[in-house]
C-alpha cells in the first residue's frame, strides 16, 4: 500500500513589542533573570491584565498579511496547567474567539510554481518563563523575564504533503514576519516555534489517519528531518498492522529519532473559560483599515515585482526576496548598475556563496551594497571582465580595499583595444603551427585553445568577446 503524508503546523511566534502583553514590563531579551517582572506578570493575587494595544496590531498585521478574517469580537481564555514557569496556574491565551481565522500563505515549489497553505487560526496569548536546568547543582531555577512577552500562535490547516513543504511553509511565514517587523522570527533563540502535527494515509483514501505531534525542533532542518521520520515510523507501525497512537513525541537530535514524551492531552483538560478580568475585544472596520493601509510590500508581492519590474526569473525573485534585508540589498545596487540579471548573478552567487560559508547573514555582509556597485558598474562598462571581477571581490573581502583601488593598483583594466588584441592574437598564431593546421583541418574545438593561450598572455585582461571574434577572422 502507498501512504501519503498530512502534516499541519502550529507556530509561535514572539512579537517585538515594547512591553509585555497585560503589563509594562520590558521584554528585552538577556536582563539579568527576574529583572523584568512585576506583579501582574508574577500572578500575585488581586492584580489587573490590561491589554497592549500594541500586540493587537501586530497580529492584525499578519492577520491582514496572510489574508485573514479578522474577528469584530474577540476573547481572551484562561488555559488551566500547572507548572512552575507559569506563575498564575493559567496561561491566558485565546480559544473559541480568536482575533483572527481563514487565511492562507504561499508557498514556492522548487519548480516555481506556487501553492496555498490555509490558515486555520490566529491567536495572541502570552508566553511562559524559563526554566534553567542546573545538573551540577542538581537544582532548577526559574527566570519569568519571559513571562507575560506576548505571542501570536499561527494553526495551519492540514494542507501540507511533505517535510521540504512543511520547511518552505515556515521559511515564508518567518519572511512575512520580518517584512511586517513584528517578530525577530529566531528559531534558534526561541522567538520562532514549531510543534509539527503529522498522520499518513492510504494514497487512495481521503480519511485523516491519525496524528502525531512533534515538539523540540529548534531549526527548520530538525522539523524536515522529524517528520521524515515520524512518516516513516507510522507508515511502519501500520504496515505491521500496528496502530499509530494520539500522542505527543519530541525530537531527540543526537539519536536522530522521535520518542514518545505524553499521550496527547485533550481541550478539555485545560478547562479553559473566558478571563473575567479582561473584557471583549472588538475591532471596527476603520482600525482594520487603518493598519491595512500601513502594512509594507510584502514577499510575494516583492517577488512579483521583482519578476515585472527587472524581468528576472521566479528563481532569482524567490531568493531575493527572501529577506527584506537582501531585497533592499539588491536594489541598493540596482540603483547604481543598470543591470538586474548581472546583479542578481552576483547577489546570489559570489555574495550568498560567500555569506553561507562564513554562516552569516545580509546584515553582516561585508561587502556593501554601494561596493558591490562600485564593482559591478566596472564590470557593466566593460572595464575589467567578469572573471576578473571575481578576483577583485576576493581581494576586497581580503583587504576591505574599493573596487577600483584595486583595478588601478594591480592593472586589471580591461584590454578592449583591438589592435593590442590583434597583436596578441598574430603571436599566438606564429607560436602554434601544428593547432593553426588541425583547426583549418575542421578541428573547430580548438578555437578553446586558442582563446586561453591569448587571457594567459594578457594575464586575462583581454575582453573576451572580442579575442573570439578576431581569433574566428584570423583562423578563418
Ligand atoms: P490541538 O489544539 O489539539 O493541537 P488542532 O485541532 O488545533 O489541535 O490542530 C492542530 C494542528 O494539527 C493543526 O495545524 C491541524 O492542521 C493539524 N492536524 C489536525 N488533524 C491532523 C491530521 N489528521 N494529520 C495531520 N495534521 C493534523
Ligand atoms: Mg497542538
Ligand atoms: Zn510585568
Amino acid at each position: 500500500m502507498e501512504f501519503a503524508p498530512v502534516i499541519g503546523l502550529e507556530v509561535h511566534a514572539q512579537l517585538k513589542t515594547r512591553t509585555k502583553i497585560f503589563c509594562s514590563c520590558s521584554t528585552r531579551f538577556g536582563a539579568p533573570p527576574n529583572t523584568h517582572v512585576c506583579p501582574v506578570c508574577l500572578g500575585m493575587p488581586g492584580v489587573l491584565p490590561v491589554l497592549n494595544q500594541a500586540v493587537v496590531e501586530y497580529a492584525m498585521r499578519m492577520a491582514l498579511a496572510t489574508d485573514c478574517r479578522i474577528a469584530p469580537e474577540s476573547r481572551f481564555a484562561r488555559k488551566n496547567y500547572f507548572y512552575p514557569d507559569l506563575p498564575k496556574g493559567y496561561q491566558i491565551s485565546q480559544y473559541e474567539l480568536p482575533i483572527a481565522e481563514h487565511g492562507q500563505v504561499n508557498i514556492t515549489r522548487p519548480d516555481g510554481t506556487r501553492k496555498k497553505i490555509g490558515i486555520t487560526r490566529i491567536h495572541m496569548e502570552e508566553d511562559a518563563g524559563k526554566l534553567i536546568h542546573d545538573p551540577d547543582r542538581s537544582i532548577s531555577m526559574v527566570d519569568y523575564n519571559r513571562t507575560g512577552v506576548p505571542l501570536i500562535e499561527i494553526v495551519s490547516e492540514p494542507d501540507i504533503e511533505s517535510p521540504e513543504e512543511a520547511g518552505a511553509y515556515l521559511r515564508q511565514l518567518r519572511a512575512v514576519l520580518r517584512y511586517l517587523d513584528i517578530s525577530d522570527g529566531n528559531m534558534e533563540e526561541g522567538s520562532f516555534r514549531c510543534d509539527a502535527n503529522v498522520s499518513v494515509r492510504p494514497k487512495e483514501s481521503e480519511q485523516l489517519g491519525t496524528r502525531t505531534e512533534l515538539k523540540n525542533l529548534n531549526s527548520f532542518k530538525f522539523v524536515e528531518k522529524a517528520l521524515a521520520y515520524e512518516i516513516n515510523r507510522q507508515i511502519r507501525v501500520i504496515s505491521e498492522n500496528g496502530e499509530v497512537i494520539q500522542e505527543t513525541r519530541l525530537w531527540d537530535m543526537d539519536k536522530n529519532r522521535t520518542f514518545s514524551m505524553r499521550g496527547k492531552e485533550e481541550a478539555h483538560d485545560y478547562r479553559y473559560f473566558p478571563d473575567p478580568d479582561l473584557v471583549p475585544l472588538k475591532i471596527d472596520e476603520d482600525w482594520i483599515a487603518r493598519i491595512q493601509a500601513d502594512l509594507p510590500e510584502l514577499p510575494d508581492q516583492r517577488k512579483d515585482r521583482f519578476m515585472a519590474q527587472f524581468e528576472l526569473p521566479a528563481y532569482d525573485a524567490d531568493i531575493l526576496t527572501a529577506s527584506r534585508e537582501l531585497a533592499d540589498y539588491f536594489e541598493a545596487c540596482l540603483r547604481q548598475v543598470e543591470n538586474p540579471k548581472l546583479v542578481s548573478n552576483w547577489v546570489m552567487g559570489n555574495l550568498l556563496g560567500l555569506l553561507n560559508a562564513e554562516g552569516k547573514t545580509i546584515e553582516e555582509t561585508p561587502i556593501s551594497a554601494e561596493e558591490m556597485a562600485e564593482l559591478l558598474k566596472l564590470v557593466n562598462d566593460e572595464v575589467i571582465s567578469g572573471k576578473i571581477a571575481k578576483t577583485v571581490f576576493d581581494e576586497m573581502v581580503a583587504s576591505g580595499k574599493s573596487p577600483k583601488a584595486i583595478v588601478e593598483e594591480q592593472g586589471l583594466v580591461q584590454v578592449t583595444d583591438a589592435s593590442a588584441i590583434e597583436a596578441v592574437v598574430d603571436a599566438v598564431i606564429d607560436r602554434c603551427p601544428n593547432e593553426v593546421a588541425s583547426y583549418k583541418a575542421g578541428k573547430k574545438k580548438l578555437l578553446g585553445f586558442f582563446v586561453g593561450q591569448v587571457m594567459k598572455e594578457t594575464q586575462g585582461k583581454a575582453n573576451p568577446q572580442m579575442v573570439n571574434q578576431i581569433l574566428k577572422e584570423k583562423l578563418g
